[in-house]
């Protein structure tokens, strides 16, 4: 037996139950929703809105926007128990005890939203901030559901302070509409647009109004006849179709004034037709038709249907001047009843096709394609998987986080305090001695999530970073910065430290002191290190520059060396020695052509093998070719595998390295193999262009069974950044192999 409430509070629920039923939603469970009602009502009771209607109006206000979005039954629910948590004592277990896991999160996921603090700021801060809204919607859900809470808010706005009417606007303008904008829902944004424009700027807003009210019955007519002229004709040429007129909605004609500086009566095109037709073909004929009837406005016809906008929107569009005494000029908007659902509804469309259908239909992984790419989804989930889960996570490798000012900061994800004091400025990491979130102090290796308050304490006593923190920072600009300050603040600390470790790894690899002074190896290791002292190399192990085990490791691979020396000359040798014989002059430091050191040879013919293309940071071999110098291959191209097996080769392999500090880019080669699909190359462009790589070639082909091989050239200074770009390219959608050419 239902509860029974009040008659507002009851007539607000039957409002509700007629609206999921005029939208035909059949299979929504109208007892839950009930519950949920009843819910919120109970929760909410004795609250009451500015207006001085029960709280629950506004509950079943945004459900009810929510269903015009024909979104599904959690979201219906979740609308209705939005400000629960936020308002009333309900918790998230309740919500989940009766309505599921699904919806308590949904729910709590609309609440942190609502904490999170607005202010205006600059273009960069907002969009840092809008951002930061989608990430925190890790369920799309929540952001549509906060969307229909600000719409029925802004709706309402008559009955708040005008200080908060123009702060509320402010908010709707810089961060909702764009949203709704970036996820395709126009109705929605048009809305908005037009209440926050209806506070920021009374006095434009209603002369614009009163103007269109004034005109509107002389422009209903005109469109009336323009419909009625259009019908006409496709109806002799048998095409189906259904026509729609508006006017242009008051912020898109605002707008229109202050970008091309015209005055009201000069803005003529705000009448605007929409012809929904069956199927693309038909959207070309009818294009064919209303071109030969009207003149078309020259540079005014744009083909989105061929070329979607990148939020998803297809139509074709033109502009028409009326004929005869009708000289008015009008937009003319030609689309399929599908690119009509996704204009008007965006993301949300998606949940109109499942709930109308049994299974997702095939191609529907293209149809959702423009979702995948407008929210930048950096997971590689399949188009099945993003739409069973329902989950989307934005933005994955970066969280943003506020300082207590208020302004947003993106790190990169995993982030912790460290990398935030270390963000702000390199003095503040430094001095750094605690660290709050949301103002409890907590480790400096917390990880931060999005939204979190972050306040670094300093003190000018601070001890300042120590090799720890190295392990805490995930930010490459923090673990430089905490690199310098050890080199520099700590010399002597990381000397004595460097020492330590260096035995230690010494003694690990079963070498003395004392053979590698017997050796004399001590000025060779510093040539090949390019360090002039031995407590150079210690401070650089101490503060993290070079690691004690590669030193130890380079160290007793020369005392191998050296103790093979007996063995007749190489051809190591007679390149050594005839290397000295050209640069006898300046022996003291060995000098890096194109950022690598070979061991023993200095100023010789270098060049980067074509097989394996390495870059600083490969581990890399060099080889003696017979004329050409030292070829450089990496440790792990095939042609080394196979070739140092060859007696042939006895003695023409010799070690190599990478000097430090080199600024020396390199030209390397990727095999990218994937899903033969359109788009492809764009969307490799779009991954490379984004990470500033330098593009020397890239070409795609075919090679059957629905595959593509990409070839891809291009030129890094380091490992490290081309580990990036192929982690980059590897979640592309489709994308099944990305590796490094070799052999
Ligand atoms: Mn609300």
């Amino acid at each position: 037996m239902a509860e029974q409430f009040d008659s507002v509070v009851e007539q607000c629920y039957t409002d509700l139950e007629q609206k999921i039923r005029d939208a035909g939603m059949n299979n929504i469970n109208l007892e839950r929703v009930r519950s949920a009602f009843e819910v919120a009502a109970r929760a909410h009771d004795g609250q009451k809105r500015r207006d001085g209607s029960p709280y629950v109006t506004h509950c079943s206000a945004a459900a009810g926007i929510i269903v015009d979005m024909g979104m599904d039954e959690d979201s219906i629910v979740s609308a209705l128990l939005h400000d629960t948590i936020e308002d009333t004592g309900l918790t998230h277990e309740d919500i989940a005890r009766q309505f599921g896991a699904d919806v308590a999160d949904i729910v709590e996921g609309v609440t942190k939203l609502t904490r999170v603090n607005y202010t205006s700021r600059e273009e960069e801060q907002m969009e840092n901030m809008r951002k930061m809204l989608m990430a925190m919607s890790k369920d799309i859900r929540v952001i549509l559901i906060k969307l229909a809470d600000r719409l029925h808010n802004m709706l309402t706005m008559d009955y708040q302070t005008p200080e908060k009417q123009r702060l509320k606007s402010l908010e709707t303008m810089e961060i909702y509409a764009p949203i709704a904008h970036r996820l395709g829902i126009q109705t929605v944004k048009w809305e908005l647009e037009d209440l926050s424009l209806k506070y920021l700027d009374p006095v434009a807003f209603q002369t614009i109004s009163d103007t269109i009210e004034t005109q509107r019955p002389a422009l209903e007519a005109f469109m009336d006849r323009m419909e009625e002229k259009i019908r006409t004709r496709l109806d002799e040429w048998n095409i189906q179709c259904t026509i729609y007129h508006r006017i242009k909605h008051t912020y898109s004609i605002y707008r229109k004034m202050y970008a091309q500086r015209l005055e009201l009566s000069e803005i003529l095109d705000i009448c605007a037709l929409r012809v929904i037709v069956d199927n693309v073909s038909d959207c070309y004929n009818v294009l064919g038709q209303v071109h030969d009837m009207f003149n078309p406005v020259p540079g005014k016809f744009k083909d989105y249907i061929s070329t979607p906008k990148p939020n998803g929107y297809q139509s074709l569009q033109t502009t028409l001047l009326g004929a005869g005494k009708d000289t008015l000029p009008f937009e003319v908007q030609i689309r399929t009843w599908d690119m009509h659902r996704t204009a008007e509804y965006g993301i949300a469309a998606h949940w109109k096709y499942k709930s109308g259908q049994a299974g997702v239909k095939e191609g529907d992984e293209e149809k959702f394609a423009w979702v995948r790419r407008l929210l930048e989804t950096q997971q590689d989930s399949d188009a099945e998987d993003f739409l069973s889960g329902l989950k989307v996570d934005m933005f994955a490798d970066e969280v943003f986080v506020f300082t207590p000012k208020g302004d947003v900061v993106s790190l990169p994800a995993g982030a912790t305090p460290v990398d935030f004091a270390y963000s702000i400025h390199s003095a503040v990491g430094n001095s750094m001695v605690s660290a709050k979130v949301n103002g409890r102090i907590v480790p400096f290796g917390q990880e931060l999530q999005n939204g979190d308050i972050v306040e670094v304490l300093t003190s000018k006593s601070a001890s300042g970073p120590n090799r720890d923190w190295l392990k805490l920072a995930k930010s490459g600009p923090a673990r430089t910065k905490i690199k310098q300050w050890l080199k520099k603040e700590r010399r002597e600390e990381c000397i004595s430290l460097g020492r330590d470790m260096l035995d230690a790894e010494f003694k690990r690899a079963g070498i003395t002191m004392n053979e590698i002074n017997d050796a004399e190896l001590v000025p060779v290791m510093l040539k090949k290190l390019s360090m002039s002292t031995m407590d150079d190399i210690y401070a650089a192990i101490g503060y993290g520059g070079l690691t004690a085990m590669k030193v130890a490791n380079r160290f007793r691979d020369e005392l191998l060396r050296v103790q093979k020396a007996a063995t007749p000359r190489t051809a190591l040798d007679k390149m050594n020695a005839a290397a000295e014989r050209r640069n006898n002059r300046d022996q003291n430091a060995q000098h890096p052509i194109h950022g690598v050191l070979i061991a023993g040879l200095d100023n010789c013919l270098l060049k980067f093998a074509r097989c394996c293309t390495p870059v600083a940071g490969d581990d890399i071999v060099g080889f003696i070719t017979r004329g050409y110098g030292v070829s450089i291959h990496r440790t792990d191209c095939k042609n080394y595998q196979t070739g140092r097996q060859n007696p042939d080769g006895e003695g023409r392999w010799v070690d190599t390295s990478w000097a430090h500090g080199s600024e020396d880019s390199y030209v390397t080669s990727l095999v990218l193999r994937s899903v033969d699909r359109n788009a492809l190359v764009m969307d490799i462009a779009l991954v490379l262009t984004s990470m500033n790589a330098k593009v020397r070639s890239l070409s795609a082909r075919g090679v059957g069974n629905g595959l593509a091989l990409t070839n891809l050239s291009l030129e890094v200074k380091n490992r490290n950044e081309l580990k990036a770009i192929m982690a980059r390219l590897s979640k592309i959608p489709g994308m099944k192999e990305v590796s490094r050419a070799n052999g």
